[in-house]
């Protein structure tokens, strides 16, 4: 329990990050909800469990509010809409992401090997990444209607007034919630204590993602946000202390990139140099390593200190 009666729900998922944060905030007549979840089996068990220890069901739900379009926090939206009839509420950006990669005819997975062959990456290593994100389109099932918001807006839900703050990076369209009054911010995935947020290339989107988050995090710094409530992990305090540390993570990154490339290297070389090979057998991470990577190269390249030379095969980047 946070805030005047909030609920800190642990949803559970099926990978190392071994939950989810949903937060549910009571209204006058009822809840928001706030990031429900990836939809498996013991989710719903979890929520079930939730529900009857705090006395609530699906007909008390008013609002489903979501912080970005990842599957560990919109897969549960679309049954909770079924099941209470309430809007759910995300940006359009970040709903076009959902179209693109489960929507009917969405092709995005399979532009997402084509990026990562281009840069190297084995055709195995590519097809065993597309069937993971295949496995993915029951655990987002059904997909919910989806009411717009956006950055700039505010919003009431719990009882307060929150500003929407576009925070790209992790996720293009993603949301932080800020409530001034009592400097608390719901922050998604965008800072949170003890893991990086995964910064991706994703194509079609954002062709500089990492510059993004960075700037993202200034502008989150500059907040003052006394206490956060992250999408893993536990709500937390020294939020500035935080995004100041995942700043200099990448920095350092950069940097060692930048050593490397002294010698020439294409993307998926560089991501076992900093990942490691272990990561084959694991496509989910693999996926995560390699768009952070090509997140990191294109930085530096858009900054001019490294170049690309396509061959028949690959691209491969240098120093200049
Ligand atoms: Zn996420």
């Amino acid at each position: 329990m946070w805030e005047d009666g909030w609920i800190q729900v642990k949803v559970p998922l099926p990978f190392s990050l071994r939950w989810v944060n949903s937060y549910v905030l009571p209204e006058q007549d009822g809840y928001t909800v706030i990031d429900p979840g990836l939809h498996t089996e013991e989710a719903v068990a979890a929520w079930d469990e939730v529900m009857s220890r705090f006395g609530f069901g699906y007909g008390d739900i008013r609002q489903i509010v979501l912080t970005h379009q990842h599957p560990d926090h919109y897969g549960l939206a679309g049954y909770f809409q079924k099941r209470s009839g309430a809007p759910v509420y995300l940006t359009a950006q970040a709903h076009a992401y959902t179209q693109r990669m489960w929507g009917e005819g969405g092709t995005l997975a399979g532009e997402l090997a084509a990026l990562f062959r281009e840069h190297g990456m084995p055709a195995e290593l590519t097809h065993s990444i597309e069937q993971n994100l295949e496995s993915f389109k029951p655990l987002v099932s059904p997909q919910p209607q989806v009411t717009y918001i956006q950055a700039g807006q505010t919003m009431a839900f719990g009882g307060l007034e929150w500003s929407l703050i576009d925070a790209p990076g992790h996720a293009r369209g993603a949301l932080v919630f800020y409530n001034a009054g009592r400097k608390i911010a719901l922050c998604g995935d965008q800072v949170m204590p003890r893991i990086t947020p995964n910064v991706s290339v994703v194509p079609g989107e954002d062709a500089d993602p990492l510059a993004s988050f960075m700037d993202s995090l200034a502008g989150l710094e500059s907040l003052g946000v006394k206490l956060a409530f992250p999408g893993h992990r536990d709500p937390f305090d020294g939020f500035a202390k935080r995004t100041a540390e995942l700043r200099q993570h990448h920095e350092r990154r950069l940097a060692q990139m930048l050593e490397q490339l002294y010698e020439p290297h294409n993307g998926f070389e560089l991501c076992e140099l900093h990942f490691g090979e272990r990561l084959r057998t694991n496509p989910h991470n693999l996926r995560f390593a390699m768009a952070e990577t090509l997140a990191h190269l294109y930085y530096l390249e858009k900054r001019g200190v490294i170049a690309r030379s396509e061959s028949e095969n690959d691209i491969v980047y240098r120093r200049v």
